[in-house]
């Protein structure tokens, strides 16, 4: 894997046309850019390789990846579906202008009130348990409500242990065995199921563990459909869709997935004589993750006892190689394709020992003032930040053809203290 980087006719890095040199002097470090361009094409490629082989296809956007307004704006330009994981997705995907209908929400250990906003939103419910179900049911409003379930269809697969949705140890979903239970109470509770939905992990490149996860949430439905006559307008395989982060790592073959994922669908929808429902996935990461890069400037260097390049941004910015111990590629930006020359250590500015953004990467010479360009930050990046350390959080901008807007400003010092009160016997 290259990484598609573009380079200027001066060797600097082109992040969809601009400069990223100059985007760093006019926006400040650290600094998240996002390539328009590049968010559409991603989502056009996986519609299209799934459109190709069933034209009853739908994306749910997975929006935890990436909430920036601008990039729900342009998704939303482009037809896509949501799938939310709470009220504040709701509301964020209502304001950037999609309707209730094209909203799922799929809430964990959703409380009663959180349950209430969906109802009152009216969005698409899908519940995690039945728990959930009976607790929807004594809410005003709830009757003849369409609803789905997420089943654990007893596989999982992802990136790391913290990623892996599914399975036996995995606190998601209906288990898979109580799936027909789980239908026949909602049905008589008076709901109206409509939908069922997986989904295993994330950050998958190998179709294996989904493709299983297909088969069994398929079974699953077609048991449902023969036990209870619930013919299902939709079903969702979730999200996880991997992308390449370390340079050993190839894409995933959209296409060829596309092929596998719809034959096994229809292979078991003919089985099963199940209609026609709507095949839904709800990827996040594929859509977003490589369409950011986030720009740091390093500010020191320094010789203890291993060689570090300390950077202005740390893990309050970019959480995923503390948190996952992630891989993520960087690039010195005014030269991306530079050889490496040694090893170094790749440092953020918060105080732990774990903020680290690289262990010993082959780099080409570092200076002082340099500028480094992380890559994959489009997806869990900003939506996983904070303010620990008392940081402010970085801004975002979005490139279109050279062209920049700033889409989310810097945080100032205010705002780590905006939602603070002094009880009034401390007040000096
Ligand atoms: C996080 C999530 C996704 C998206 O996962 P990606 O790996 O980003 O594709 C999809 N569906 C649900 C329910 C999720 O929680």
């Amino acid at each position: 894997m290259d990484f598609n980087l573009k380079t200027n006719e001066k060797g600097n890095l082109s992040i969809g046309g601009a400069n990223a040199l100059e985007l760093a002097e006019e926006y400040g470090t650290p600094l998240y850019v996002a390539d328009e361009d590049r968010i559409r094409d991603n989502y056009n490629r996986i519609n299209k390789a799934f459109t190709d082989q069933y034209k009853d296809f739908k994306i749910f956007y997975a929006c935890k990846a990436n909430t920036n307004l601008a990039v729900m704006r342009i998704l939303e330009e482009e037809g896509s579906s949501i799938d939310a994981v709470s009220p504040g997705e709701i509301y964020t995907s209502l304001l950037a202008g999609y309707s209730p209908d094209r909203i799922l929400f799929t809430g964990n250990n959703t409380t009663n009130e959180e349950l209430e906003f969906a109802l009152e939103s009216g969005v698409r419910i899908n519940l995690d348990s039945t728990s959930a179900l009976e607790r929807l049911a004594k809410l005003p409003g709830a009757e003849g409500r369409e609803i789905s379930f997420r089943v654990n269809p007893k596989v999982g697969a992802g990136h790391h242990d913290h990623c892996i949705t599914g399975g036996d140890l995995s606190k998601f979903g209906v288990m898979e065995e109580e799936a027909v239970n789980a239908y026949r109470q909602a049905i008589d509770l008076g709901f109206k199921p409509v939908g069922i939905h997986s989904h295993i992990g994330s950050g998958i490149l190998d179709p294996e563990p989904f493709k299983l996860a297909v088969h069994t949430l398929m079974d699953t439905a077609g048991h449902v459909y023969r036990e209870l006559g619930v013919e299902f307008d939709f079903i969702d395989f979730g999200g996880g869709m991997g992308i390449p982060y370390t340079p050993q790592e190839s894409l995933l073959d959209i296409n060829k997935f596309a092929e596998e994922i719809v034959g096994l669908f229809k292979e078991k929808m003919y089985q099963y004589n199940m209609g026609n429902p709507t095949l839904c996935l709800e990827p996040g990461r594929y859509i977003v993750g490589d369409a950011s890069y986030l720009l740091t400037r390093v500010n020191t260097i320094k010789h203890s006892y291993r060689k570090f390049a300390g950077v202005d941004a740390g893990f309050n910015t970019l959480l995923r190689p503390t948190m996952y111990g992630s891989y993520h590629h960087i690039v010195r930006a005014n030269d991306p394709l530079a050889e490496p020359s040694q090893e170094i250590d790749i440092a953020g500015n918060i105080c732990e020992s774990g903020d680290l953004f690289a262990r010993g990467r082959p780099m080409p010479d570092l200076k002082e003032g340099d500028l480094l360009a992380i890559l994959n930050a489009g997806a869990y990046a900003f939506s996983m930040s904070s303010q620990y350390n008392s940081r402010p959080r970085a801004a975002e901008v979005l490139v279109k053809d050279g062209e920049s807007d700033l889409i989310r400003e810097r945080e100032t010092f205010a705002d780590i203290l905006s939602k603070q009160n002094l009880p009034a016997r401390l007040l000096k």
